[in-house]
């Protein structure tokens, strides 16, 4: 299984940060990993573009369930594609929370982004409320079996576990803690689409930034990272490219 270092802009990024894309591009023209980055949907093929033929894949934050239609404002997971897009990052907590996205909402979605031919990279995660209350594996369980198609295969999916609490605040798990969740999701996950568990990327997503990538990637079934803020400049996330393609 390769290795995926992917990058959520969120809603950060005009058309002049692409040159942070051609800089990364410049820094790690063939790493040992995949990198993926995910821009604001208004650069999206511009990003494309410039990622063609490179190492660099490019994906959406967000789809809409259905192929086409009265939804002002959505965007379909063809769309997507016909912009450039090869992944999409569905339920994310922030969409989550924001507009109340629940899990069955984010499983159509995903199938809706893998009829496209998308990869869902799905998110998972638990609140600090939920965390302290010694929730977090029967949250993640349940999100992972109500978000996650049954029949994804390796190559169609993604899962991204994000706790809430660690997103955008400089605080991570421990070590411990995050072993912990990874060995269990790559087991919830093997019960819920079986074989193909084994090679579907589990990525660690939540304050990852050049100064903790490297003892976070040492981590058993830590596949990757999705990072946010650190994403932004080329040469941070060059740095976690860096780390995950030594991992
Ligand atoms: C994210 O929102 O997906 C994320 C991981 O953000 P950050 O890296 O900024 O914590």
């Amino acid at each position: 299984m390769k290795k995926l270092a992917a990058g959520n802009w969120k809603m950060n990024g005009t058309r002049a940060a692409v040159a942070e894309v051609q800089a990364l591009l410049a820094a790690h023209p063939a790493p040992a990993c995949e990198m993926l980055l995910c821009p604001p949907a208004t650069l999206l093929a511009e990003m494309a573009g410039l990622a063609a033929g490179s190492a660099l894949a490019v994906g959406g934050q967000d789809c809409h369930a259905n192929a086409a239609g009265a939804h002002t404002g959505d965007i379909s997971a063809a769309m997507l594609a016909d912009a450039g897009a090869s992944h999409v990052i569905l339920g994310h907590s922030e969409r989550r929370a924001d507009h109340g996205e629940t899990d069955a909402l984010v499983l159509a979605k995903a199938r809706a982004a893998i009829a496209a031919g998308l990869v869902a990279v799905v998110c998972l995660g638990e609140t600090e409320a939920q965390r302290d209350a010694g929730e977090t594996l029967a949250v993640i369980a349940a999100q992972l079996d109500g978000s996650v198609p049954k029949d994804a295969t390796a190559g169609q999916l993604v899962i991204a576990y994000e706790p809430v609490w660690a997103i955008g605040t400089g605080r991570t798990p421990t070590i411990a803690q995050i072993a912990e969740v990874h060995s269990f999701l790559r087991a919830r996950l093997s019960a819920h689409i079986g074989a193909e568990a084994a090679n579907t990327r589990l990525l660690y997503g939540g304050s990852v930034k050049p100064s903790n990538a490297a003892e976070i990637f040492a981590v058993p079934h830590v596949d990757g990272a999705l990072v946010g803020g650190a994403s932004l400049k080329a040469v941070d996330f060059g740095a976690i490219v860096a780390a995950l393609a030594a991992a």
